[in-house]
């Protein structure tokens, strides 16, 4: 009687703790070649932090924290988001990148850092 809603239980906590890891893991993993693109293409940018790459389907959803100096112009952090943007998508075929730029004085990384 209470046999199947017990092995439903276990197998939806079974899918959910393998679907966690997975999902940390892709996370966590930013290919060596992202970290390389972004050491290589952010010039003017004093480093980068939180890499984490992701794939939904075709899509890979790349993201980054840009440290900055405080004091740089907007046009100028803009100009160095869109080249490192445009070399990701070139090896990425339809990726969508996102970027958080923070000056200096703000960075505070929590996972893999590139300079
Ligand atoms: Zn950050």
């Amino acid at each position: 009687m209470y046999a199947l809603p017990a092995a439903l239980d276990i197998l939806s906590v079974g899918y959910r703790l393998v679907r966690g890891s997975l999902k940390r893991r892709l996370d966590e993993a930013a290919p060596l070649e992202v970290q390389q693109r972004i050491s290589r293409y952010a010039h003017g940018a004093l480093g980068a932090h939180d890499v984490r790459t992701r794939r939904a389907g075709q899509v890979t959803f790349i993201e980054c924290h840009l440290v900055v100096p405080g004091e740089m112009p907007v046009e100028v952090t803009h100009r160095i988001c869109e080249a490192l943007k445009d070399s990701l998508r070139r090896v990425f075929q339809g990726s969508l990148v996102t970027i958080h730029v923070e000056p200096e004085s703000k960075a505070n990384p929590q996972g893999i850092v590139v300079r």
